[in-house]
């Protein structure tokens, strides 16, 4: 089960989330047939939009999309309520570096991320920033610094066998400083964070979210709560039906009388929804 843990630490003057994801990438990676720079580059952003739902009231709901020109393309994740759900344009690509690791900064490129909340009030809310690194944890501590002006660090990770494509560990943090943070408490998170080991090795090492923070903070803070993370999709027949609705009779008439069927297969869970004549005839009727 994946699951992220909140705490202050610091004397309250900074927020820490730290989560694990293996689960939700793995998920991922299975339902798109992901190739390992693809799963590593979505298995990141998936992880840092379950750990920012968390940031946000219960039915909050974030689109974040970043759009960068390397060859994964457009990735899209929809979170709300510890949530998540997405796709890439391209699953299936694998760069790797010189000493054989997985490349993601130039699979995912440059370019810009955007999000866009819609927190149930008049109008949603979108900013973005644009990709510095490609890496995204470095590409969201700079929006959050730029859009949202909170100063903040992330840590994300993915490890792959890339032998096998077998997702080994996924997770991450955000650390998120108050106003009013004391400099030498800035300091100090600063060169904790520069010795930290990678967060896949020490959930690989049977790290909990809140050890993590333990080893982030010395052991300087408050758990403030726990909180099941999962990718799921809510697609359902009756929801492609409404979209079927709106191709109107003539377009319905015609698949119809050309497919005799119509099926769609969700972007989100890759779930195929097949409808046959008779609830292709029941839509044009309803119409
Ligand atoms: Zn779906």
């Amino acid at each position: 089960m994946d699951y992220l843990q909140k705490a202050y630490c610091m004397n309250q003057s900074m927020r820490i989330y730290a989560a694990i994801t293996t689960d939700m990438v793995k998920h991922a990676k299975d339902i798109f047939n992901m190739w390992p720079s693809s799963a590593d580059a979505f298995g990141r952003l998936l992880t840092i939009s379950s750990i920012m739902s968390a940031t946000y009231k219960s039915g909050e709901t974030l689109n974040i999309f970043v759009k960068g020109d390397g060859p994964i393309g457009k990735m899209t994740v929809e979170a709300r309520d510890c949530k998540v759900r997405g796709y890439v344009v391209n699953p299936g690509v694998f760069l790797q570096n010189n000493d054989g690791t997985v490349n993601i900064t130039k699979a995912v490129g440059f370019g810009e991320i955007e999000v866009i909340k819609d927190l149930h009030m008049r109008d949603t809310f979108s900013s973005t920033s644009e990709i510095v690194s490609g890496d995204i944890a470095n590409d969201f501590s700079y929006y959050f610094a730029k859009s949202e002006q909170i100063p903040s660090a992330v840590g994300l990770g993915v490890s792959i066998n890339p032998e096998n494509n077998e997702i080994l560990a996924a997770g991450g943090f955000l650390i998120q400083v108050m106003p009013g943070c004391k400099d030498e408490y800035i300091t100090k998170l600063e060169n904790k964070l520069k010795n930290l080991k990678p967060t896949t090795e020490m959930i690989k090492e049977g790290y909990t979210p809140i050890d993590i923070i333990n080893e982030i903070t010395d052991g300087d803070y408050e758990l403030l709560e726990t909180k099941e993370l999962k990718y799921e999709c809510n697609c359902s027949k009756e929801r492609f039906k409404k979209g079927l609705k709106s191709l109107g009779k003539v377009e319905l008439e015609a698949i119809l009388k050309e497919d005799k069927k119509a099926e769609i297969t969700c972007n989100f869970c890759n779930k195929k929804y097949v409808f046959n004549e008779e609830d292709l005839k029941e839509i044009i009727f309803e119409l």
